[in-house]
């Protein structure tokens, strides 16, 4: 099923799309995102903005929504997840289409993202029977004291265009197993991938007869996004995006005392070691610095390669780099796609630019495509330019394909290499030597969220907690034990004696 077809059989008029109380579309707005697709240009559809009256009907909704939904028991509401699961493996090539089309990535990792809703749903519904608080043996006579963890209300999910569909979901099913309601702002990029995720979880509401703003979305920039950060209701901000985004969004919460969950930029490095299995090193940095075009948050970014082996990589990049495909993300064929719009190509054109006024060399050359296939302007040519760590450019995430090489003489100076950025998401080594595996590893290793030994560093799997430190925004969210950020504990203490002993040896005589 084509995109547009997909968004129709929703219900979806795509031509004036509203603000979604749940399963109430608010239209009315005047203000409206048109929403392009990068594949080939074409205009997919018109979302309204959500104004400052619809935002207070969706909190609304949401804040009655919370009194139903957090009385459930946990594993029920564990059960809708699983529905929901059901829905998406129903819909997964309608969805995974629709990601492809309106996002830019191939349709493989489109599926893939879809895939990863499926499987946090699973997660979830595990969880929903696990959500432990610990029992402490009390120092007082006859008395118990465990701790219990209760959901926080209204979790407001802050999402990027890149993921256009997964992070939410990371987000939204571990806070739903929580107890939580959830009001989704999703990247103004990519507004309609989040009207059909919103569509198909109300499905399963409806057929429930639970109340619709157990998830509600509202559309918009950086202003309706501002709503739900400044707003006292929403206890948690969960924010996926650019670290300039979180420097404000961090602030803004965190002046109303509330929590903020940063899951902001990367500048991933992969170290080659003379040890090193050069096959999996070129899979690893290609796939880590051309997949989704550069437009991962855990894309290769530096190559720090040991100097007895770097011109053997350095010639082995530029061969696999021949051989990339670059078109149509919906044809398998392809292995790149487009960047996410004209601002993106820009930003990437400035990057190579500084890159050679800096004094770097290409390895291979970057541009923009033009031609049949390469209309909406937004296609360009990964590229590999050999830099130095320590230049503005380098230390800077620029989201496209830019691999940035680089030497090294000691595994010590490599760590170093590595760790000297402002972000600390996802980092790698390649190596056959356990010894520098483990140094890697070591507290004295990697500074990153993410260390990995020869897998490269795009990429997670859902089981762990994803997120990274410094600039990256120190926010953990998915697998593990990242749900315990989306619910309050509460220590509890109960006297079954018949007397109440203070604390201190303090008494009073009545
Ligand atoms: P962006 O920062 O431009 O926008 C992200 C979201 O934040 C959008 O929904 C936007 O409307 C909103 N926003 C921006 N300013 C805001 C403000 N002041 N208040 C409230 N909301 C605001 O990012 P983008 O271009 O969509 O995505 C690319 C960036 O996201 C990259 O830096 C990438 O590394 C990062 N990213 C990080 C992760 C991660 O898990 N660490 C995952 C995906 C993307």
């Amino acid at each position: 099923m084509q995109p547009k077809e997909f968004l129709r059989k929703l219900g979806l008029k795509a031509k004036n799309a509203g603000t979604w109380t749940g399963q109430q579309s608010l239209t009315g707005s005047a203000r409206s995102i048109q929403s392009y697709s990068p594949v080939d240009g074409q205009l997919i559809g018109s979302v309204t903005t959500t104004t400052r009256d619809q935002y207070e009907q969706v909190i609304t909704c949401a804040q009655e929504a919370f009194k139903v939904w957090r009385d459930m028991p946990a594993p029920k509401r564990g059960e809708i997840v699983r529905q929901y699961g059901d829905v998406l493996r129903q819909y997964k090539d309608p969805l995974g289409r629709l990601v492809s089309y309106e996002m830019g990535k191939s349709l493989q990792e489109g599926y893939g993202e879809v895939q990863e809703m499926i499987d946090i749903c699973d997660f979830a519904v595990g969880l929903s029977r696990q959500l432990y608080g610990l029992t402490m043996h009390s120092e007082r006579p006859a008395h118990r004291m465990y701790e219990q963890w209760h959901p926080l209300g209204i979790v407001g999910i802050i999402s990027a265009f890149n993921f256009p569909v997964a992070v939410w979901s990371w987000n939204a099913c571990i806070a739903w197993v929580c107890g939580d309601v959830c009001v989704w702002k999703a990247s103004e990029k990519t507004p309609l991938c989040s009207i059909a995720c919103q569509l198909l979880f109300q499905k399963v509401l409806k057929a429930n007869n639970l109340p619709e703003g157990i998830s509600c979305i509202i559309n918009g920039d950086y202003k309706v996004g501002e709503m739900m950060t400044k707003d006292g209701r929403v206890p948690l901000v969960s924010a996926t995006g650019s670290t300039r985004m979180g420097k404000t969004v961090g602030k803004t919460v965190a002046e109303r005392l509330g929590r903020s969950l940063l899951e902001l930029g990367g500048n991933n490095a992969i170290i080659v070691t003379p040890s090193a299995d050069l096959k999996i090193v070129l899979t690893g940095a290609v796939f880590g610095a051309v997949g989704t075009a550069g437009q991962r948050c855990t894309t290769t970014r530096r190559l720090i390669v040991h100097s007895s082996m770097y011109n053997d990589v350095k010639n082995a990049l530029a061969g696999a780099y021949k051989q990339l495909r670059i078109g149509d993300p919906l044809d398998a064929n392809n292995h790149v796609g487009p960047l996410i719009d004209k601002g993106a190509v820009q930003n990437y054109l400035n990057a190579i630019e500084a890159v050679k006024k800096a004094g770097g060399t290409m390895v291979v050359d970057g541009g923009v495509l033009e031609g049949p296939g390469y209309e909406s302007g937004c296609y360009v040519k990964p590229c590999v330019a050999e830099a130095q760590n320590s230049w503005d450019i380098v230390q800077h995430e620029t989201f496209a394909p830019i691999l940035y090489i680089m030497k090294y003489d000691t595994i010590e100076e490599a760590i170093a290499m590595q760790n000297g950025v402002p972000q600390g998401l996802s980092s790698a080594i390649m190596t056959g030597n356990l010894r520098e595996a483990e140094r890697f590893l070591s507290v004295a290793g990697s500074d990153c969220g993410i260390a990995n030994v020869n897998i490269g560093t795009s990429g997670a799997e859902i089981g762990g907690a994803f997120g990274g430190e410094k600039e990256t925004g120190g926010g953990r969210e998915s697998g593990s034990d990242s749900w315990k950020a989306y619910m309050r504990r509460q220590t509890n203490t109960i006297n079954y004696s018949e007397s109440v002993p203070l604390a201190q040896g303090i008494k009073f005589d009545f």
